[in-house]
């Protein structure tokens, strides 16, 4: 398999949520705004057998832009089951040339943000879905098992394109499968402070603003901007702006204060206000039935600066989740701190923590994991698992700088209420190693997970679904999994 399977990260954080997206089976796990994992195809991508299809020729445009299918659905005037990659560049509708065109020099931009070129950062099937949604960009982008789907209007045109929604999702693309990217990521593709935050960093550098917007016409200013690395985004901001709801009450706060709404954006504000609704209610559903212990969503209580623990969900199976906050919410944290850097020290910091990160990933622990009942026959596929520390990124970022730098860097950290990073990367290390080998063995396992109930990951039996765990030599960071 090329692609990591069955992840799902949103852009949007909750607005997979719309009326207009379909319920998701593996969904039901995790609260809105949390990290998903779902199992969903878009059916054209798929032959008869339910595998992805094989590529056919690309064409010269495709090529170029290191793209290999990209089809579009219910949009208007342009025809859907279509691999464009595919068609005779004469016959290709303008506003889907010029997509194909900026998605390639995207892909570049990416690349040289990342200190390589494209060629070498894309090995993997690079496959993109135009979705059309009454929500547009609302409606969620997202990277399932076959490639991005972005999220747009019926009525898209190419002077709609969001281009750093589309950076966002390839840095998914990137992360999942396996590549530099990858590696560099060993042990962190999972970590709260970058899951959803690296990828608004790298559209915001390619950018050059820390401004993350959607190109939807017809929504005010405060919603286009979906997220906001400034004037400086502090980790001590209250619970309220990190906690699962925290980016629907952002979009109702903005909604509420614009007086000429046109009728979609009032249609959505509807919509969201709803979602809100259903998601409290299902998350006090789920803490009930599942008997989750995790930070109410009490007025006092999102009214007081965050905490790195109010994160934690602590389950009956014994596993710590962090899914009381929504990681799309930390990236204007990441995004500010960046972009303050560089005002600080007259130059971009991006790359030089990128090789750091990457210096870290050859030193990343690995784990042999897999279900301690398993027979032969059933459920022995064993995971890989590695996890690390971010903090040793920053303090090498820190140690290179000179050390007028490094008291601009400290300013930076102290403007931005960074030692509530350094916990939530303590409880990362400390706390979500379980669920996360929990998660990786369920999934390499597709039989024995759902036969246990072992899927239920905050409620399951705990000695059938039991996963444990050894330490595998370090020098064996590059050999096959088992
Ligand atoms: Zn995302």
């Amino acid at each position: 398999m090329r692609f990591m399977p069955l992840l799902l990260l949103s852009i949007l954080a909750g607005s997979s949520q719309a009326s207009v997206t379909p319920t998701e089976p593996g969904e039901s796990l995790l609260f809105p705004g949390a990290t998903r994992i779902r199992y969903e195809l878009p059916p054209s991508a798929l032959d008869a057998t339910g595998r992805v299809k094989a590529k056919g020729v690309q064409n010269a445009l495709c090529k170029k832009a290191t793209l290999d299918r990209v089809e579009f659905f219910g949009v208007e005037g342009i025809a859907n089951d279509t691999n464009y990659c595919e068609v005779d560049p004469k016959e290709i509708p303008a506003d889907v040339t010029a997509a194909i065109t900026k998605m390639g020099e995207l892909n570049s931009r990416v690349a040289s943000a990342l200190g390589t070129n494209k060629e070498k950062l894309f090995p993997m099937t690079m496959n993109v879905f135009f979705t059309a949604y009454e929500t547009g960009a609302l409606g969620g982008s997202q990277v399932t098992g076959v490639g991005v789907t972005l999220a747009v209007l019926p009525t898209w045109k190419f002077a709609q394109f969001s281009t750093m929604q589309y950076a966002h999702e390839i840095v998914h693309v990137l992360s999942f499968n396996p590549g530099p990217f990858a590696t560099l990521l060993t042990g962190l593709v999972d970590h709260p402070f970058l899951a959803e935050a690296l990828p608004d960093l790298v559209a915001a550098v390619v950018h050059d603003s820390p401004k993350i917007v959607i190109e939807d016409p017809d929504l005010p200013e405060c919603i286009r901007v979906f997220r906001d690395g400034t004037p400086s985004q502090s980790l001590d901001q209250p619970f309220a702006h990190f906690y699962p709801m925290g980016s629907v009450d952002e979009i109702l706060a903005c909604c509420e204060k614009t007086k000429d709404l046109s009728n979609s954006a009032r249609r959505i504000c509807r919509g969201y206000a709803g979602n809100r609704a259903k998601g409290l209610a299902k998350i006090a559903n789920k803490k009930v039935l599942e008997d989750l212990t995790f930070r109410d969503y009490f007025p006092e209580n999102l009214a007081a600066p965050f905490e790195a623990e109010n994160c934690r969900v602590d389950s009956p199976s014994g596993l710590t989740f962090l899914d009381n906050c929504d990681t799309h919410q930390f990236a204007p944290t990441l995004v500010s701190f960046f972009f303050r850097l560089k005002e600080l020290t007259g130059k971009s910091q991006f790359l030089s923590f990128m090789n750091q990160v990457a210096a870290g990933a050859l030193k990343t622990e690995s784990y042999d994991c897999g279900y301690a009942s398993a027979s032969r026959a059933l459920g022995g596929a064993r995971a890989t698992v590695k996890m690390r520390p971010l903090l040793g990124a920053f303090i090498n970022l820190r140690e290179s700088l000179s050390s007028d730098d490094q008291a601009r860097f400290d300013l930076a950290w102290k403007e931005h209420g960074m030692a509530k990073f350094v916990d939530l990367d303590r409880l990362y290390r400390t706390e979500s190693f379980a669920g996360y080998a929990q998660t990786l063995v369920g999934l390499r396992n597709e039989l024995f997970t759902p036969m246990f109930g072992c899927d239920n990951l905050y409620n399951f039996d705990r000695v059938r679904c039991e996963v444990t765990c050894r330490k595998v030599d370090g020098l064996s960071l590059d050999s096959p999994q088992k």
